[in-house]
């Protein structure tokens, strides 16, 4: 903590502002690739970037690189709206997602960057007896996996989220809900800066500005990679490029049981702090936070039209503002001040896809669709283990791509929000 406090005190910072802002400490290195290491990982959103600082840190493995074609955390990383919850339905997904919640609980200290992590509990309500009937279901499941889910009442809610409509003869009546109370926001950037300037420290390479557009194989496994900056060889390369996976899968000469899609979001005007819990609707699929700038973040579901459209829509924005004003009437004052989308990747059963690829040498981080960010930790932890010992981790083990051949999916598409 002393060398944070040394580097960013306040009389640091207006030592900078007078000279001009050219005496920062970079937070990492800006490598050329070199022609070899023992690990590759293509693409450097928070997946590539978490799985390279674990490589390095849990198994030594420093001989890696992480090869970007735009800058870190350009991707969806940096465009989602940072939901972090585990009240997912099948233990196998309950598993996985519940390691990723604890390992945010401790990654400010562990990376020593703040990420903001602010589990502020995130609430789905529900709009109807039917709806909340099958919450308690469902949450009944989830919390015999473990996972701290609650049934609250229509009263808690609108005590925890006051803005919401309290009449009961509207579109989106309140009649109870689900709270994760361990569930909450952080500061996306962050996670990826956080985990890059550890990977950087432990001798990692980041390269960014570098596509990879090509592979070459022999005898059924890959040896190297063709990029905008050269050819790379190694050992090992691991894939963690979410809605261009297919498009890599395509280069190495298969095909993956996934569909690109654009996912979008939008921000308000700032305003001063009016909600401090997260609250989604998985009934029109709508959700909504506020950050500590005091926008009200706020998205929906998947546009279904497949796409590599890295923008927003009309309808969506208009479906998205429109059901959230229904439920929450003060917000229809707000201005909306900014739309964007991300390329995410959806799997058949909508959960990742974490394992060896047909390719021999090459495996997958994929699948993550509308929810990765959240399991950025635990994907990482997970990918590094399979990239450093060629086997899966228990926890990854039910996410290989054989599920889809064996039939063994994990169907997380029915079972509440996606985010
Ligand atoms: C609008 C929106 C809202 C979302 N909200 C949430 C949420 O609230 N909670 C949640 O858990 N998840 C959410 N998600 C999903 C989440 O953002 C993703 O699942 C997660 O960020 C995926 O991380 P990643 O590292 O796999 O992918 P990315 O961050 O997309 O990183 C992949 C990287 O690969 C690079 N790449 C691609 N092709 C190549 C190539 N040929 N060569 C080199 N590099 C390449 C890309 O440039 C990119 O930087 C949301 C997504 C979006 C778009």
């Amino acid at each position: 903590m002393n060398a944070v406090k040394k580097h960013y005190s306040g009389w640091s910072v207006l030592q900078e502002g007078l000279r001009g802002q050219t005496g920062w400490t970079k937070a990492w290195h800006d490598r050329d690739p070199a022609p070899r290491y023992d690990v590759v990982i293509i693409g450097g959103g928070g997946h590539g970037l978490a799985t390279a600082y674990y490589l390095a840190r849990t198994h030594g493995i420093t001989r890696a690189a992480v090869i970007e074609k735009g800058w870190i955390g350009g991707g969806n990383t940096g465009r989602n709206t940072t939901i972090i919850r585990s009240n997912y339905f099948y233990p196998e997904s309950a598993a996985l997602y519940d390691l990723s919640v604890s390992l945010y609980e401790g990654l400010s200290r562990e990376l020593n960057y703040n990420i903001m992590f602010s589990q502020r509990g995130m609430i789905e309500v529900a709009h109807s007896e039917a709806e909340l009937e099958m919450m308690c279901r469902a949450a009944n499941s989830m919390r015999i996996n473990g996972v701290d889910i609650e049934i609250i009442d229509r009263a808690e809610v609108l005590r925890l989220a006051p803005l919401l409509a309290a009449d009961l003869n509207v579109r989106w009546p309140v009649l109870g809900g689900q709270i994760q109370r361990r569930a909450g926001v952080a500061r996306h950037d962050a996670v990826a800066w956080g985990y890059a300037r550890a990977a950087d420290s432990l001798g990692v390479h980041i390269i960014q500005n570098c596509e990879v557009n090509g592979f070459e194989i022999d005898r059924g496994r890959v040896t190297a990679i063709e990029t905008s900056r050269g050819r790379i060889a190694a050992d090992r390369f691991g894939m963690a490029v979410a809605g261009h996976s297919s498009v890599l899968a395509g280069l190495a000469g298969f095909a993956l049981p996934l569909q690109s899609y654009t996912l979008q979001a939008m921000v308000s005007e700032p305003v001063k702090p009016c909600l401090d819990v997260v609250v989604a609707s998985s009934s029109h699929g709508a959700y909504v936070s506020q950050s500590d700038k005091g926008e009200l973040v706020m998205g929906g579901n998947l546009d279904r039209c497949p796409s590599y459209a890295q923008r927003g829509n009309f309808p969506v924005t208009q479906s998205v503002v429109a059901s959230l004003i229904e439920m929450f009437p003060p917000f229809a004052s707000l201005k909306l001040m900014r739309q964007w989308g991300g390329i995410v990747d959806t799997s058949p059963d909508n959960s990742p896809i974490l394992g060896p690829s047909p390719v021999e040498g090459l495996y997958l981080n994929c699948g993550w669709g509308t929810g990765g960010f959240k399991a950025i930790p635990a994907g990482g932890t997970l990918f590094a283990h399979i990239l450093a010992t060629g086997q899966h981790h228990p926890i990854s083990a039910p996410f290989d791509l054989e599920r889809f051949d064996t039939g063994a999916t994990i169907d997380e598409g029915h079972a509440g929000v996606a985010h």
